[in-house]
């Protein structure tokens, strides 16, 4: 059985086939890493990271690239504007390099606590100075890209003319109003040819601390060309998947793809399946950063254990939006229960023949396939393995041997999931709801004395951490909210 992925570069879901027999190559686009990973971030890296263990299971060596972008990506997306890192290290008073520094290691913190199965490689943008101002050279050698004082910019409709642009979303030029995704500001329209164009190097202001020399200008790189250049770098000229939000669809991949192609001057395609996750929304709106709807990653696992994290993004479709709720990661905890407590029913198990499980064993593995391989269809995968907890749960007087093969399975489709059932469960969860029902004792006993100013400050300050109060004639209860 093979796996079929839905591709935006031919809208289409698609057989896969590896370039190279037996390993597959996959580019992931990372963190911008001024800010903590947020819930949207680690549902689309979880993706990513179901893909591969998928793969994996499925046989194949897994080679992945997961970028982190420290240096280029400018506020609104676009080719003019201040850069993201530079913004956040200014307002909170420290350098960037020393943000970035900082912003790292919690993110790979969190991504282990969240059980992603570490990249091969995890590159940086500001490491690979050098090679991108080779592939910027190497554009402008192939015809694709000008120089105007000091910037350099990609000369998109000469590239469409030949290759097609942006072809992902089954987009033409007509589509667009312009190549960078945002606004196009009047110094801008002064240098570039055509609004289409995007920068490959843009001239730094004085202002600018983060800055390179380059046979253009002192400036620094365009934020499209350091994924075109780390994945060329680690990968090939050629490689299977390149990965990312939908927000990526435009500009972000067909900037990439373009400077791809333009680099090496290829004919071909440089990567054969691009692939696209949904957003995580709050109240309708992409969660994001730059919004402030965000929930971030640490705040969820100081609520939540990442086992129910997982649980819950894996109940998600990749290409299914999904409005975040405490009441989903509730209901994924639940979920999450079942399977404990089917290994738990296993584990204290006499023996004995009932009904045989045996066939039912290379069933889920049949049905988790088949889901799987269907586009990736995680919630199918889950909806089935709760069928199987419910087979085992009814079934156990069969064999201790078959009732181990049953566990081994359950533990082994979770973990392909990312879901590690079997890690000590942790009791700050419980620990956190005894603080809060002290809490709330203590604000009784604060109303029944009148200080209401004080009760309510207790009760104002748990909504903030998104507890709600409500109070009944029974006393007070609370909930997440
Ligand atoms: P950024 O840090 O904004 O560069 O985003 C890092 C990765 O997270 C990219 O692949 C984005 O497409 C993805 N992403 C950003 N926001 C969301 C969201 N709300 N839901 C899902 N994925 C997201
Ligand atoms: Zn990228």
């Amino acid at each position: 059985m093979s796996l079929k992925i839905y591709n935006s570069l031919t809208n289409q879901k698609e057989e896969f086939e590896p370039m190279e027999k037996d390993l597959v190559k996959i580019y992931s686009c990372g963190q911008t890493i001024y800010d903590d990973m947020h819930v949207g971030n680690a549902k689309t890296y979880a993706a990513w990271d179901i893909l591969n263990r998928y793969l994996s299971w499925k046989g194949y060596e897994v080679f992945h690239v997961m970028n982190i972008t420290d240096v280029g990506h400018l506020t609104d997306d676009a080719d003019r504007g201040e850069d993201k890192v530079e913004k956040a290290a200014r307002e909170k008073h420290l350098e960037p390099m020393e943000l970035v520094t900082e912003q790292v290691r919690k993110w790979y913190r969190e991504m282990d606590e969240l059980n992603m199965k570490r990249h091969n490689v995890i590159p940086r943008a500001t490491g690979h100075m050098i090679e991108m101002i080779e592939a910027v050279k190497e554009i402008i050698n192939n015809g694709f890209a000008y120089e105007e004082n000091g910037s350099v910019y990609f000369d998109v409709e000469k590239f469409n003319e030949e290759h097609g642009y942006p072809k992902l979303g089954g987009r033409t030029l007509d589509h667009l109003e312009t190549g960078a995704g945002g606004r196009v500001s009047e110094e801008e329209l002064e240098e570039k040819r055509s609004p289409y164009d995007f920068a490959l190097w843009i001239k730094a202001d004085s202002s600018h601390i983060m800055k390179w020399p380059s046979p253009w200008s002192i400036g620094y790189p365009g934020w499209h060309l350091e994924c075109s250049v780390m994945g060329i770098k680690y990968l090939g000229k050629k490689f299977d998947f390149h990965t990312g939000g939908v927000d990526h669809i435009f500009p972000h991949h067909p900037n990439e793809r373009a400077q791809n192609i333009a680099i090496k001057d290829m004919d071909e395609e440089p990567i054969n399946y691009w692939i696209h996750s949904e957003h995580i929304t709050v109240e309708g709106e992409k969660m994001s950063k730059s919004k402030g709807n965000f929930y971030t990653v640490a705040d969820l696992l100081n609520e939540f254990e990442p086992e129910v994290i997982r649980t819950f993004f894996a109940s998600i479709h990749y290409r299914s939006q999904s409005d975040f709720s405490f009441r989903s990661l509730v209901e994924s905890r639940k979920k999450l229960e079942r399977f404990q407590n089917t290994l738990r029913n296993i584990e204290e198990r006499e023996g004995g023949n009932d009904v045989d499980l045996e066939e039912d064993i290379p069933w889920i593995k049949d049905e988790f396939q088949k889901a799987m391989d269907n586009d990736l269809n995680t919630p199918l995968a889950m909806s089935k393995l709760l069928e199987f907890c419910n087979k085992v749960n009814k079934n156990l007087n069969n064999e201790k041997p078959i009732l181990e093969e049953a566990k081994q399975t359950l533990v082994e489709l979770l973990g392909v999931l990312g879901i590690d059932i079997k890690k000590e469960k942790k009791t700050k969860n419980i620990e956190a709801e005894s603080h809060i029902d002290l809490l709330l004792e203590i604000r009784e006993k604060l109303r029944e004395k009148g200080e209401y100013e004080l009760a309510d400050h207790i009760r104002e300050n748990l909504k903030k951490s998104g507890i709600s109060v409500e109070d009944s004639e029974e006393g007070p209860t609370w909930y997440v909210s």
